[in-house]
């Protein structure tokens, strides 16, 4: 269990954490990436703490890797790359880093350890989970196996080590319907998102997509006529949505992806104003960069992405603590669900 009162006085005895705005001014190239969400007052909070983790980044040859899902100061005042599950995975695996520090949640960290077994891997909140990964087990692989004999799995990358290693293939929100549709059989599992196997189902008709019923609490949430009543009263808005909401969601959205689909649509597209059907933080990261879109609307938080905060990456950073490990042979066996994924998506040019 998380002790913030021990960690906070451990922090005030080695560093000055004091709001500062002389630091904050002194920072603003840093600031610039996110002064349209942040305020400036809460940059005067956020600045020791930026400046405390980007010298120890330095000293302990360390890299951190940003989840789009990561609050601003987190993803553009600390983080040395910044994308989605899969985009971080691979980065942690190209970096000459001792010491990975991972800003998103626990599956993304096991990831980066099956991916990159020598590097030492941070987690700055233990309890930063999913609750897709924590949907399935292997025993339910199993169980999947035993309904649909002789189909192939396809986890999706919100799963844990073990649920990697007992699937043939693992496949992202990005290249999910191309990996489902190259499978050598008419009846493909998926686990552990219902709604994106929905989704994919719809776009690959040719095979029979089974899944699990997992979902993710963030995406769920929404309902069509939420999108519904918003293009009412806001008329002229994009409505983007990522393929973890349900079907009718998506099929009322103007544009769905995975968030690295949705940065990418929207940086294309610069629609006038967004509604962007995701977590909260997303909008947000990209806010800066896109000064000419208006993100409006409604949005959900992930609870297990906010655990991720300053004081905690300092912490795990100062004391190495929160080090990911995996069983070796449970790691032999979830990267080779990784590697085929990777291997596949490059055959077919994703
Ligand atoms: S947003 Fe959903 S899928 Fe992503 S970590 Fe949170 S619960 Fe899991």
């Amino acid at each position: 269990m998380f002790d913030l009162p021990a960690q906070r006085a451990h922090l005030s005895e080695k560093y000055d954490l004091a709001p500062s705005p002389e630091l904050a001014e002194s920072m603003s190239d840093i600031y610039d990436r996110m002064s349209r969400v942040v305020s400036p007052v809460d940059w005067a909070i956020y600045a020791p703490y930026v400046k405390a983790i980007n010298d120890l980044k330095a000293e302990r040859n360390a890299v951190i890797l940003g989840h789009n899902y990561m609050t601003p100061e987190i993803y553009h005042g600390i983080s040395d790359f910044g994308g989605d599950s899969l985009q971080l995975a691979i980065k942690a695996t190209e970096v000459e880093a001792d010491v990975i520090v991972q800003c998103g949640v626990h599956f993304m960290a096991e990831t980066s350890k099956i991916l990159s077994p020598r590097k030492t891997v941070l987690m700055p909140d233990m309890e930063a989970g999913c609750s897709l990964a924590e949907s399935i087990t292997a025993e339910g692989i199993e169980e999947m196996r035993r309904r649909y004999p002789g189909a192939p799995v396809v986890s999706y990358v919100n799963t844990t080590a073990e649920v990697k290693a007992a699937s043939d293939i693992c496949c992202t929100s990005s290249n999910a319907a191309q990996i489902v549709a190259a499978q050598d059989s008419d009846t493909v599992i998926m686990t552990p998102d219902q709604y994106l196997a929905q989704n994919v189902a719809r776009d690959v008709p040719q095979k029979n997509v089974v899944w699990w019923e997992g979902s993710c609490i963030v995406h769920e949430q929404y309902s069509a006529k939420d999108l519904r009543d918003f293009r009412e009263w806001n008329p002229g808005t994009r409505l983007i949505a990522h393929p973890e909401c349900t079907p009718d969601v998506v099929a009322e959205a103007d544009f769905s992806g995975s968030t690295s689909g949705i940065i990418k649509y929207v940086t294309d597209e610069k629609p006038e104003k967004a509604l962007l059907i995701t977590e909260c933080s997303m909008a947000s990261n990209i806010a800066d960069q896109l000064p000419e879109v208006e993100f409006v609307g409604p949005c959900n938080m992930c609870p297990y992405m906010k655990k991720i905060t300053l004081e905690k990456v300092l912490f795990a950073l100062d004391t190495m603590t929160g080090q990911v490990e995996v069983d070796a042979a449970v790691a032999d066996k979830a990267r080779l669900s990784v590697q085929r994924m990777i291997d596949l998506s490059r055959k077919l040019g994703i």
